[in-house]
């Protein structure tokens, strides 16, 4: 038993608790019903009361060796504690066990979850009740969504919480292991039963989905959309047997609005993630929920603190790993790391469900500093890699005298080594699912979130403007079964959760703004396709809009003085976009100003806008720093 539990809690509930912590005859006539016994108040559902101190309650904990794990049984140290950073360190191979009385709905949680030394290590949390089996929690908690693990029943419960250090050194280091911080047991959370997301049963077998998002990728640097070098020998040996979307668009050119709106097929003006501020609303419907809810297992490897649960893209993933730099001991996480992240996942978590695999990349992303292997190919004449610094482009951004031709073509040979190291890291996933027979039953997306500007208006990286360097981006969708083909229809992110939802045969919630485009490669259907895409973006002082249709591209922008400027572009004639004819088709941007208000109007309903917590925030500043975001 653990015996100081309960001290710190405060008021009628300690008293609780305190009863709880006491011997089991005296708990099983307090726990008849829900809540405090007679005329004391209910726990409210989102009340967190703390049951148990994983840190405090170390002293009285049972610590091993875990026996099927001999390899790193005999060296790796037994598990300690550092009460006065709340830190509880499980080393791999070694397991920490408390027995306590697990009230109903009861949660493990914690702070930060992470490796130490050269570990690619998890942390297994099991529940033993002392009348029955073994039930796993999670086989990786730091990838426990929020760091919340759900483990108590309906009704109060003794038994045993297990931690196991799990994993291999990547070296011969005993000193490797899981740190975590603040580990506590909670009761009174939002879970009543055993899983995060408890999923029916799916009828037959859909379909499994991987996307696979490359973060900042512009199409025009992808072999199947036309580029002049191999930067994607995979990604277009993958295309090859793919729907290639050759019109698709970004609903705008930073991160998390991009991948808001693909994951809840709304618009960025209706999903409201939109500023750095902004998280992603809990009443958002995302994919990952509504595929859950159908029987999938859902989950997520990230490597964009953009897109981590601290902005709320956690939302309905069983599963959810964000992959940062002090795990890997760089500042920026590379693919290759991911699809480790991705095996592992796929190897020692996975179920038996069909499942949802969201996989996010930045390698094209700044800094542009790729591995020898594709530098030594692609950007061979550059001979100090630290232009790619976020330092260096950020002083190139802010001075366009230091702008010179060669520079801008050394920058875009270091990202093109970036997309063929992305590419290569591709490839090697898709070797992973043949040889574990993932490949036949499974709809594998490629696309980006937004391009990357090289000067070709002025400017440098992304989130600044929406040109076609930013909203061109590639889409490319491999279906079983279904024929491969190149789709010239304008196409939007809110529409891959609407065909992504369509495939696994889920109804999409009322209001999305996306469209399947099953249409698009079966031909069948009664109404034409619409062929168009909006655009947004509003940044700090930064904003604009686009309409993008097959003829023209309406675009406005807010100039440094604060002028709202509208230009007009020839989509055929002028792809790169460089030839404003505002001017003289002013009746033609009016009109397509018009059409662009109603759609927006006809979208309707927004929701509540959420600023995120300055202090969960913290916990990402460090890695949206090495990308270049603040
Ligand atoms: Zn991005």
């Amino acid at each position: 038993m653990v015996g100081d539990r309960a001290q710190d809690s405060s008021g009628w509930c300690a008293a609780k608790w305190a009863a709880l912590a006491a011997p089991a005859v005296m708990v099983v006539a307090l726990a008849v019903g829900v809540g405090c016994a007679g005329p004391e108040p209910m726990i409210e559902p989102n009340e967190a009361v703390e049951v148990l101190d994983l840190v405090a309650g170390f002293t009285d904990a049972t610590v091993s060796r875990v026996e099927t794990n001999p390899e790193n049984g005999p060296r790796s140290p037994m598990p300690f504690v550092n009460p006065e950073r709340g830190v509880l360190f499980v080393p791999l191979g070694a397991a920490v066990e408390y027995e306590f009385d697990l009230p109903p709905g009861g949660v493990l949680r914690s702070g930060d979850a992470r490796n130490v030394g050269s570990a690619t290590g998890r942390l297994e949390v099991a529940w033993v009740p002392s009348n029955g089996a073994e039930v796993l929690i999670t086989r990786d908690f730091s990838a426990a969504p929020a760091r919340i693990a759900c483990f108590g029943n309906t009704e109060l419960e003794s038994g045993r919480l297990v931690i196991r250090g799990r994993g291999q050194a990547t070296d011969d280091d005993p000193q490797a292991g899981m740190r975590v911080f603040n580990p506590k047991v909670i009761a009174g959370g939002p879970c009543v039963t055993r899983r995060a997301v408890d999923r029916p049963r799916v009828e037959g077998r859909k379909p499994n989905i991987v996307v696979y998002l490359i973060d900042a990728l512009r199409a025009d640097r992808v072999g199947c959309y036309g580029y002049r070098r191999a930067t994607t020998p995979h990604i277009d040996e993958f295309a090859s047997s793919a729907l290639i979307f050759t019109g698709a668009q970004a609903q705008t050119s930073w991160t998390r609005p991009a991948v808001a709106s693909i994951l809840t097929g709304l618009l960025p003006q209706q999903h409201g993630a939109i500023d750095k501020k902004d998280a992603l609303s809990e009443s958002a419907t995302t994919l990952a929920e509504l595929l859950s809810g159908a029987g999938y297992e859902s989950s997520a490897v990230v490597s964009n603190g953009n897109v981590s649960q601290v902005y709320g893209f956690a939302q309905g993933f069983s599963y959810f790993k964000y992959l940062q730099e002090v795990e890997i001991g760089e500042h920026v996480v590379r693919s290759e790391d991911v699809n480790d992240a991705v095996f592992s996942w796929l190897d020692d978590v996975r179920g038996e469900d069909p499942f949802f695999l969201y996989i996010h990349t930045v390698d094209p992303h700044l800094p542009y500093a790729p591995p020898e292997s594709t530098r030594r190919v692609f950007a061979p004449g550059v001979l100090d890699p630290s232009i790619g610094s976020v330092e260096a482009v950020n002083k190139v951004a802010a001075d366009r005298h230091l702008v010179t031709p060669a520079l801008i073509g050394e920058l875009s040979d270091l990202y093109d080594g970036e997309v063929a190291a992305n590419d290569a890291s591709f490839g090697e996933l898709m070797a992973g699912l043949v040889e574990r027979g993932l490949v036949e039953n499974t709809v594998i997306v490629v696309l980006s979130d937004h391009g990357e500007e090289f000067f070709d208006h002025q400017g440098w990286t992304h989130g600044n403007t929406l040109y076609a360097e930013m909203l061109d981006v590639p889409l490319i969708i491999r279906i079983p079964g279904v024929a491969p083909k190149s789709i010239p229809e304008i196409v939007q992110h809110v529409d891959v959760f609407s065909t992504l939802l369509d495939l696994a045969g889920v109804e999409a919630q009322p209001g999305v703004f996306g469209t399947s485009v099953r249409q698009l490669w079966s031909g069948d259907s009664e109404r034409e396709w619409i062929n168009r895409g909006l655009s947004h973006l509003q940044i700090k002082e930064r904003f604009g809009e686009a309409w993008v249709d097959p003829g023209f591209k309406m675009l406005t922008r807010r100039l440094g003085n604060g002028e709202i400027r509208t230009s007009l572009f020839d989509r055929v004639e002028d792809p790169s976009e460089h030839v404003d004819l505002a001017e003289e088709r002013s009746e033609l941007v009016r009109a397509l100003m018009v059409r662009y208000r109603e759609e927006l109007a006809a979208a309707g309903g927004s929701l509540e806008g959420v600023e995120v917590d300055a202090e969960r925030e913290a916990e990402v500043e460090a890695q949206l720093r090495a990308l270049g975001y603040l």
